[in-house]
């Protein structure tokens, strides 16, 4: 279904993130938890696309298994970092042909420690443009447009500590032909509410889905701290994770109150969607959907 329809008709959407495994083992893994998550009735579940087209092959399996194998609607991330258009054509025909209707389009960042040139699109904005422009080559196929997705970040992309000039930016991809905006995650609302009310001053009206991430350990929290650079962890949340101390259980349960609680108020504020990141696991994800 696209992009479109799905908010048309449902409000908040909820939604799962899942990144391709690597190995044949992780991914019929996955697809059981895929599948037990499936009987939540997610509008949609997205797949990661790996920096430079490391996962190319992995996240287009995953998405066609989803397809094949189960009633979701799979939306692949693709970056456009290092790629030619020719790359990107072939990876858009075959969603196309898989009956893949939304494709959430990111610029990517690129590996670490390469030098690999920007490819031909130096900006998400401009991936935004071709998919928008992409033409099916087989005619009888009804691949209609795809839907589009696009990053925002509630609390800044680090790369433009200017966020007047970082608003530009995203409204520009929203111009571009943008359908939806997906954010990072976040652990203040305030921080999503006054994005919000940002981009609604801006002009951007599409709808803003929450990424809301569960965290079940210390672990995970450190893990975080790097890999989304510039998350900001509120006092609120680091003093209650202090009050877990070394115990994995209350830290766990920490962790799904904290989201739950996210969830609720956003809910109640009116978020088009909840977009839950569940680093390929069922439970946390469970407990939330249980609890909102
Ligand atoms: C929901 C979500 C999903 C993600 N999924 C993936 C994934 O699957 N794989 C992956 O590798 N990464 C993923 N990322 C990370 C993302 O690719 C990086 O954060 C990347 O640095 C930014 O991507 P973008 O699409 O926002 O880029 P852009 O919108 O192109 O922005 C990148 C930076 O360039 C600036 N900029 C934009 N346009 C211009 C311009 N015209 N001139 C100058 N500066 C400009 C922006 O302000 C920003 O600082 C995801 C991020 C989010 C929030």
């Amino acid at each position: 279904m696209h992009i479109q329809n799905i908010f048309a008709s449902q409000k908040p959407t909820l939604s799962f993130e899942f990144f391709p495994p690597k190995t044949p083992e992780g991914t019929e893994a996955l697809l059981v938890t895929i599948k037990k998550l499936a009987t939540r009735r997610p509008a949609f579940v997205s797949v990661t696309y790996g920096a430079g087209g490391s996962t190319r092959a992995l996240t287009r399996d995953l998405v066609a298994r989803i397809k094949r194998e189960t009633d979701l609607v799979p939306i692949p991330h693709l970056t456009s970092f290092g790629h030619q258009k020719t790359e990107i054509c072939e990876l858009l025909e075959s969603y196309a042909t898989l009956g893949v209707r939304n494709i959430l389009a990111l610029r990517g960042d690129p590996p670490k420690n390469s030098s690999a040139a920007r490819g031909e699109f130096p900006f998400a904005r401009d991936l935004v443009q071709f998919i928008r422009q992409f033409q099916h080559s087989n005619e009888s196929a009804d691949a209609g447009r795809f839907g589009v997705g696009v990053a925002g970040f509630p609390e800044g992309h680090p790369a433009t500590p200017n966020r007047l000039l970082e608003m530009e930016h995203l409204k520009a991809k929203v111009d571009a032909g943008a359908d939806y905006i997906c954010t990072q995650l976040f652990f203040d609302n305030h921080d999503f509410f006054d994005f919000r009310e940002r981009c609604d001053h801006a002009g951007i009206r599409v709808p803003i889905v929450a990424g809301i991430f569960p965290i079940t350990s210390f672990t995970n929290l450190r893990r975080l701290a790097e890999l989304a650079a510039g998350a900001r962890f509120p006092a609120k949340l680091l003093r209650l994770v202090q009050q877990a101390g070394n115990d994995p259980n209350a830290m766990n349960r920490v962790g799904l109150d904290y989201a739950i609680e996210q969830c609720a108020q956003l809910t109640k504020e009116g978020v088009s969607g909840l977009h839950l990141y569940t680093m390929n696991q069922s439970a946390a994800a469970e407990a939330i959907c249980d609890n909102i």
